[in-house]
């Protein structure tokens, strides 16, 4: 097993600095057109993908780095170029981690590049679990697939919000209840491949950050798709539901593993990778700043009620990173999250994101609150890191549920 490393190797180096590069040269320039724009930027993704930046065997060849290190320093350094900008090239990522975890070999194969398409015909996925009444709460789930065995079809009707490339995706991943009895151990996840009728976008979010990435509802409508689209298989899932149904009935929804939350367990220290790179991204933009800013005779830094600022600005960026990197090694390593160390590196990192930008905000005063620098732009889309893929508070009640053992509410 490779052990923990603190360093990234040379090849690694050689991969963030090729990324660094984009970021310097395509994202920074473009991150405040997008931002006012709010749309979804294709021409920044294509640029990603002609390079190979956005594409499956790029994102693969960092998901199956031994070191666990791979996906954590791409996302830090794609964030780092800016966060909207950033999660248009790394949405779809969540909705492959969906099939990675759990589909079977032949589904991963056959969706996952349908995800990203290729350099001349770039396409994008979703991830839709979240709905009006089931956000923190996947339990109360609505959407509803029920299986025509004549057909060997699923029938899927209900509504999601706040999909990540919802309705603009060529696949979406849809996770519905199958079982209403099991509470959210009846859920299952379905592939709805490209142009299937009956799956439309509703409205779409305007953002208070993140607005170069789209957000929206996903309606599906009498949504008709093969029985090999349910990930996973039906006797898979048959025996799980065996399973689940033997179990006591008080057992029902206490952290109890189902399919979204695989998702959002493997993708935690991913999305707590890219609040680290927003928090650098400020950190580094106030440093400069309060160098070369003077007030009374002498850069502001001179005062130690900003340079202590910046001293535990640069102090909570590493930390959370070495949580980050921590969490991605084992789960890479398939150690078990035995403190629940996925969420406490998404807890940390993302309030961080949010404190060391709004720190930012205020050593570069006025200017800081104007668009004419982008840390006003780095608040905004850092606020983001601590409401979804689990708010910090649900980060909270999985770390506390899973160090006492008890089912804490
Ligand atoms: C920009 C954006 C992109 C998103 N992308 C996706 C996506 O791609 N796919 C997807 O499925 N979802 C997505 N989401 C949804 C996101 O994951 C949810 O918004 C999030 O899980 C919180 O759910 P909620 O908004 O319903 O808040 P609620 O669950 O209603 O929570 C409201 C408040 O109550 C608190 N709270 C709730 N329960 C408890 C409790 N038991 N103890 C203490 N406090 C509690 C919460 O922490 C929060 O502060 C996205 C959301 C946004 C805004």
């Amino acid at each position: 097993m490779t052990q923990f490393m603190m360093e990234l190797d040379e090849d690694q180096r050689g991969i963030r600095d090729w990324i660094h590069g984009f970021a310097v040269d395509v994202m920074r320039p473009a991150a405040a057109e997008w931002d006012e724009r709010e749309e979804f930027p294709w021409p920044v993704v294509q640029e990603a993908a002609k390079i190979g930046l956005y594409s499956l065997d790029f994102y693969a060849q960092q998901f199956f780095d031994p070191t666990g290190l791979g996906v954590p320093m791409t996302l830090e350094e794609l964030f780092w170029g800016d966060a909207g900008l950033g999660l248009a090239i790394a949405g779809t990522g969540l909705a492959a981690i969906g099939v990675l975890t759990n589909g079977t070999e032949e589904q991963v194969g056959t969706w996952v590049p349908q995800m990203y398409g290729d350099a001349a015909d770039v396409k994008v996925a979703a991830f839709c679990s979240s709905e009006p009444d089931a956000g923190s709460d996947v339990s109360a789930m609505r959407t509803r697939a029920v299986y025509d065995e004549a057909k060997d079809e699923w029938v899927i009707n209900g509504t999601k919000t706040w999909a990540t490339n919802g309705g603009i995706a060529n696949v979406h991943v849809v996770v519905a209840v199958v079982d209403p009895e099991l509470g959210s151990r009846g859920h299952a996840s379905f592939i709805v491949p490209p142009g299937t009728p009956g799956l439309s976008q509703g409205q779409k979010f305007k953002k208070h950050g993140i607005r170069a990435s789209h957000t929206a509802e996903v309606v599906l409508d009498g949504v008709r798709v093969p029985g090999h689209c349910l990930l996973g298989g039906k006797e898979k899932l048959d025996e799980r539901l065996a399973r689940a149904r033997e179990r006591a009935a008080g057992e029902r929804g206490a952290g109890s593993p189902n399919a979204a939350m695989a998702t959002f367990e493997a993708s935690r220290p991913a999305v707590g990778a890219q609040a680290v790179g927003i928090a650098r991204a400020a950190y580094e933009v106030a440093l400069d700043y309060a160098k070369t800013r003077v007030q009374f005779g002498r850069p502001i830094i001179d005062n130690q009620g900003i340079a202590f600022q910046l001293a535990d600005m640069r102090t909570r960026v590493d930390a959370a990173r070495l949580l980050v990197w921590r969490a991605s090694w084992m789960a890479t390593a398939g150690r078990p999250f035995t403190a629940a160390e996925g969420s406490m590196s998404k807890l940390f990192a993302g309030e961080t994101a949010k404190t060391v930008t709004a720190q930012a905000m205020q050593i570069l005063g006025g200017n800081g609150y104007t668009r004419e620098y982008p840390v006003e732009r780095m608040h905004r889309d850092a606020a983001i890191y601590t409401i979804f893929e689990g708010t910090s508070e649900i980060q909270r009640l999985v770390i506390a549920r899973t160090i006492s053992g008890m089912p804490i509410r």
